[in-house]
């Protein structure tokens, strides 16, 4: 048996009439670019989550450009962000006119630290873009709290945390605007790229949506960009959305046979979720002293896994005019190089999380078994 680390071709085969058929009236009415479908499915997600407004754009990462750019990022305002992240998060910050400060993550949920957050609170601080990463949300009151004693705004990324929920609330209802992901492996996915952004402001909104569309269509009232989402994503989404909370009760059930069976192998730490949250399982992620070896064993196993991230953003080449070291981020660096994804989509069966356990079981098995495992383990340990 393999197993992928998403199959969204199984996900196909089990909607095809919906999806085919949603395809089908796109191109029978031309409706490409904007039209009945992308006005849709903008009402649709945002009365999916109880916000007042969607825009629907090209991507995640143009959203949260879009959210920088209508807050009003000027050149050296500092935007306080997770330095465990998509580079998505950080670079728009850049592309906005802002400066990226970074800051370290909680052990358990790989979320970022509050108590960091305001450490890093300069004069200069205007805004911060809390990651709800893997599909757990982060800390939202302590966040929310800051914002407040400091004036700054929120961005939520939301581009894995599609219905996830903080103490009962969407992710995405608690800053001045939050972003979100429709890449196909994302928990809510089209046929290629879209995202959008949401948010209670109609000011905001109105910015937002003129930005995204040349600012403004036939009177250009500013020089935007061009971001949209096209009809066949759109199309595609709606068919998607009715789906959506099935599919992800689908995951916190694999997520939990994981980690009752995961629970006691060799030195696993299975996801830990912060009190109030409601996780997504967007990744499942466990933490192992022993995740390369691992990594390679349940290759050969044809079995896929994934490293997001393998790198705390500040030490890509990227940001390395920053000057960060490892001790600045501690908790980042030590999370980072232990984190392995194991595959969790909705099409997968008890018998394929029960085949990649035993998987994993079998390797620490041989691990305890043989010297040859932890003499790489070792070297490995010595490189970091
Ligand atoms: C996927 C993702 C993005 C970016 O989305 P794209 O649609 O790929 O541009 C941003 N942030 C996070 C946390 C993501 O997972």
């Amino acid at each position: 048996m393999t197993i992928p680390i998403v199959d969204l071709y199984a996900q196909y085969l089990t909607i095809k009439q919906e999806i085919d058929r949603a395809i089908a009236e796109v191109i029978a009415e031309s409706a490409y670019i904007r039209g009945r479908h992308v006005d849709a499915f903008e009402q649709a997600w945002a009365s999916a989550l109880g916000v007042k407004r969607c825009i629907s754009c090209a991507n995640g990462t143009d959203a949260i450009y879009i959210a920088l750019r209508a807050l009003r990022v000027k050149p050296g305002d500092e935007v306080i962000t997770s330095a465990h992240s998509s580079i998505s998060t950080s670079e728009t910050i850049t592309q906005a006119g802002g400066r990226v400060v970074f800051c370290d993550t909680d052990e358990e949920t790989f979320t970022v630290d509050p108590d960091d957050i305001q450490r890093k609170i300069t004069p200069a601080a205007v805004g911060i873009i809390p990651v709800h990463l893997y599909g757990q949300p982060a800390d939202m009151d302590a966040i929310m709290a800051i914002a407040k004693r400091h004036n700054l705004w929120v961005i939520e990324d939301c581009g894995q945390a599609h219905l996830a929920r903080y103490k009962g609330r969407y992710v995405g209802t608690f800053g001045d605007a939050a972003s979100f992901s429709f890449y196909p492996a994302k928990n809510l996915g089209a046929y290629g790229d879209a995202g959008c952004v949401v948010t209670n402001d109609d000011r905001l909104a109105e910015w937002m949506t003129t930005f995204a569309r040349h600012g403004g269509k036939g009177d250009h009232i500013m020089e935007g960009i061009n971001s949209r989402m096209d009809g066949l994503q759109a199309a595609i989404l709606n068919a998607k959305l009715p789906h959506l909370r099935a599919w992800t009760e689908a995951r916190r059930r694999l997520a939990g046979c994981y980690d009752e069976l995961l629970d006691d192998v060799g030195d696993i730490i299975t996801p830990k979720v912060g009190p109030g949250r409601d996780h997504v399982y967007h990744l499942y992620v466990i933490r192992t002293e022993n995740r390369d070896t691992l990594r390679e064993y349940l290759t050969q196993a044809g079995i896929s896994t994934v490293l997001s991230y393998p790198k705390a953003l500040p030490f890509y080449p990227a940001y390395a005019h920053l000057g960060h070291v490892p001790k600045d981020f501690p908790v980042a660096c030590f999370n980072q190089s232990r984190i392995l994804s194991l595959p969790i989509y909705p099409e997968m069966t008890k018998e394929m999380i029960t085949h990649t356990v035993g998987y994993i079981a079998s390797f620490f098995k041989e691990f305890q078994e043989s010297d040859s495992i932890p003499a790489k383990v070792i070297q490995f340990a010595e490189r970091l």
